[in-house]
């Protein structure tokens, strides 16, 4: 049987740039994140530096015009 046909395969952590260290199995030695599930603001409900394609400006957009026609509903009623 040969050796070395797959790549190398370390016990790794990885490091968040909260300070969060996730312990997984990886080719690369040494993996850095700036965000993880612990400090995501998907998870933390703060909002952060990250927007994956625009997707909670949208989301504020649609919120926005969601209060706005309560608002409305509100004086109108
Ligand atoms: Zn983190």
């Amino acid at each position: 049987m040969k050796k070395d046909i797959h790549p190398n395969y370390f016990q790794t952590v990885i490091r968040c740039a909260c300070g969060n260290e996730i312990q997984t199995g990886s080719t690369k030695k040494d993996i850095r994140v700036e965000i993880c599930s612990k400090c995501h603001p998907f998870f933390t409900g703060k909002q952060k530096l990250v927007d994956t394609g625009g997707r909670i400006e949208r989301f504020m957009k649609k919120y926005e015009q969601y209060q706005k026609n309560q608002e409305k509903s509100r004086e109108n009623g």
